[in-house]
């Protein structure tokens, strides 16, 4: 790399160990090479004119030809301010200074053109420009300086230490004096003439100092694209030598159980989505690789079939199983459902919980260890070192985002070779996002609902008519259907949450009296056997309503509950609204889904709620969530470093995200230890961001 990059900011003509400390610490900045990296928010374009009587009320700089005609001090309380009337042939506005009076009123020409820029603020019909940058006319047009000014991202600190747009500016003129602005080259010969990229130089330079919109788009592009690429090629690299490096069990038949059970006890046809992954699991258990598999599928998609086929897979080829749900309602529901499916398969399946008594943990404990048992199914209680398998070959993992990193590597150590991994998430992340963010895992997407599935219908409603509602409510139930109500129960007020929980009870318990109607209750603070109790109430139809906090949210599945009331749900995200809504619409009839708030609602609310009422597509509502909130939220994303991207946006610039991807894999398959002459600026390169510098060493 060019070592001049590398010499320390302090050491830059203007710079000095004053500003030098505050870019550090403001900024990050320590080298030339981090200052070449600072790059604009935005522009102000200065290539356009506008006429007065253009001007619009919004905010934007802009800039204008015209004469000051007049200046006049006003007083105002104690201070003064100069104001000018400016004209052009369209109209005429006023420019105001709070400082500087006298200075001005020397200086400026009368009825002589300037050009003068700022943001103009509208008063009534006039417009008003405080302290305008300005300029005679005639000066202007000999400037040769950059007609796009770009606007550095800062600090308040910054700038009240003195280091301006303007600073910066300077800054990064003298640093392209220092270095000629001659950058080394970090893409290929190839890649830069196949998508017809400017070079480095041009790129840096055009980015800092653009010409004109044109040339700054290019730029732009290719500085996204080379911080994409950098990013995709560490990530496939990676994977790579995961799947070379980390042996896994070889699953190379397909036998009894497998077979037995998809000829006679499928309960219905798989979906070609199902089918699909199924062949992608199935591919991976056969190679001699470790899987580690993301299998994403909207709520309802059926996911808990491939879980089970993917476990006899391993039961075929003599390996036990596991399946890890966030919570004991789900487990148990899990352990029921499965258990059922396997009835006749002579399969040995156990439930591991929390509230698993001693005596029946020590038991099945054993049974796990001498291999009496193929299945368990259970929660984060499977993780306990108590818990040794004879054998384990997969762990399957539901709902990926209630569980980290470091439980997922706790089941890999439960064996000699490290089981195989399914993680199966209702989550949705647009795809691309999930290729670049979960780049050690593999994904398989099921895209598809099961046939037959009615849309649900959404609404939303405010507390105002919550009569109409509750007669909603009574008329579902009276014709037979279950209801679900729930509220909110966010950790920081859980008391006051917990009082509107119980005060939600109440008030449903008056409206639904006993003994015509049976409610169950069920949130955090109980005991798991009692949760349990009611839990299965309500699935066995003894209670018609089920009033819950947001534990129902996961994997629950009761088909004749059609009704999903969500109280305050402006107070939930766009995800777990998604999620929520996911409890209904599982069986024959008609389903709905009303979203209650007060009138009081933030514009994200709205949009979040709009959101629902419009679709349920799964993944085009994480967009939209991903639009909302950011990717911050997103598991995974701190490490892999998509969140420190310097000029490239995640979410806008998802085009060249799949582009840079394409051509990083396509690279790589070509050459995967960059060997290659044509591929030097791109192992170069590499070596330089990589946090792993050798990782090619592994590479067979
Ligand atoms: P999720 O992906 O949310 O875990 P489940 O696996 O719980 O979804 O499946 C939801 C419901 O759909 C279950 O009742 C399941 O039996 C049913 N189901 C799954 N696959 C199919 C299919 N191919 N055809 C019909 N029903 C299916
Ligand atoms: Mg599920």
């Amino acid at each position: 790399m060019n070592s001049k990059l590398q010499t320390p900011i302090d050491y830059l003509k203007g710079v000095g160990p004053n500003r030098a400390d505050l870019l550090r610490k403001e900024l990050g900045i320590h080298t030339y090479q981090d200052l070449i990296n600072l790059f604009p928010n935005r522009y102000l374009d200065r290539t356009q004119y506008y006429k007065i009587a253009q001007l619009q009320r919004n905010n934007a700089d802009v800039q204008i030809v015209g004469r000051v005609t007049g200046l006049k001090e006003v007083s105002q309380g104690k201070g003064k301010r100069l104001v000018a009337s400016f004209k052009d042939d369209t109209g005429a506005m006023e420019l105001v200074w709070f400082r500087g009076a006298k200075w001005l009123k020397e200086s400026i020409k009368l009825n002589t053109d300037y050009v003068i820029f700022g943001k103009a603020n509208a008063f009534g019909t006039n417009f008003s420009m405080p302290h305008p940058e300005m300029e005679l006319l005639e000066e202007h047009e000999k400037n040769l300086r950059s007609a796009m000014q770009p606007i550095y991202p800062s600090t308040e600190k910054l700038s009240n230490k003195g280091i301006t747009n303007r600073v910066l500016n300077k800054i990064m003129q003298q640093l392209f004096l220092e270095t000629h602005g001659k950058f080394e080259e970090t893409l290929s010969q190839n890649l830069l003439s196949d998508l017809k990229l400017v070079s480095k130089s041009e790129a840096l330079f055009n980015v800092h100092f653009p010409k004109n919109q044109e040339l700054l788009a290019r730029s732009q592009f290719r500085l996204k694209f080379e911080e994409l690429f950098y990013i995709q090629l560490q990530l496939i690299l990676k994977n790579l030598i995961h799947k070379s490096k980390i042996k896994g069990f070889t699953f190379d038949q397909v036998g009894e159980h497998f077979n037995t059970f998809f000829k006679h006890y499928l309960p219905f046809d798989l979906t070609n989505a199902q089918k699909r992954v199924i062949k992608e699991i199935r591919a991976d258990l056969g190679s001699n690789a470790q899987m580690n598999r993301l299998l994403q599928g909207d709520v309802g998609s059926g996911k808990t079939i491939v879980a089970l086929m993917s476990m006899l897979i391993a039961l075929d080829n003599g390996f036990q199983a596991c399946l890890m749900a966030p919570t004991e309602i789900l487990s148990v529901q899990h352990f029921n459902g499965l258990s059922e499916l396997c009835n006749n398969l002579n399969i040995r399946i156990k439930l591991l919980t929390g509230s698993t008594k001693t005596s029946d943990r020590r038991i099945i404990h054993e049974a796990l260890e001498n291999g009496e048992l193929d299945i368990l199914i259970g929660t984060h209680a499977l993780l306990e070192d108590k818990v040794k398998f004879k054998n384990l070959g997969l762990a399957i993992i539901d709902e990926q985002h209630r569980f980290g990193v470091a439980q997922r590597s706790k089941l890999w150590k439960k064996n000699t070779i490290p089981p195989h991994i399914l993680v199966m998430t209702a989550t949705p992340i647009p795809r691309t996002l999930a290729m670049s963010v979960y780049g050690d895992l593999d994904i398989s997407i099921i895209d598809e609902l099961p046939p037959g599935r009615r849309p649900i219908k959404t609404v939303h409603r405010f507390d105002s008519n919550r009569l109409k509602v509750l007669r909603f409510i009574r008329d579902e139930i009276d014709k037979g259907r279950q209801v679900y109500i729930v509220y909110p129960l966010i950790q920081e007020s859980e008391n006051m949450d917990y009082k509107d929980l119980m005060d939600g009870y109440e008030s449903i318990s008056r409206d639904f009296p006993s003994p015509k109607y049976q409610i169950s209750i069920v949130h955090g603070k109980m005991k798991p056997a009692d949760k349990e109790f009611e839990m299965q109430r309500f699935i066995k139809g003894e209670t018609q309503i089920m009033v819950a906090t947001t534990v129902i949210e996961v994997g629950v599945n009761v088909p004749n509950a059609s009704v999903m009331i969500i109280e305050s749900a402006e107070r939930f995200g766009l995800s777990q609204l998604h999620q929520l809504r996911g409890r209904v619409g599982r069986g024959a009839e008609q389903s709905f889904c009303i979203l209650m708030t007060s009138h009081k609602l933030s514009s994200d609310s709205k949009t979040r709620l709009e959101t629902m009422v419009r679709t349920s597509d799964g993944f085009e509502i994480a967009e939209v969530d991903l639009r909302l909130r950011g990717p911050g939220d997103i598991m995974g994303t701190q490490q892999s470093g998509i969140l420190n991207l310097k000029i490239a946006d995640i979410i806008k610039d998802n085009d060249i995200l799949k582009l840079a991807r394409f051509h990083a894999k396509e690279i790589l398959k070509d050459d995967p230890r960059l060997i290659k002459d044509q591929h030097r600026p791109i192992l170069f390169t590499y070596q330089q961001v990589a946090k792993y510098k050798n990782i090619w060493n592994y590479i067979s």
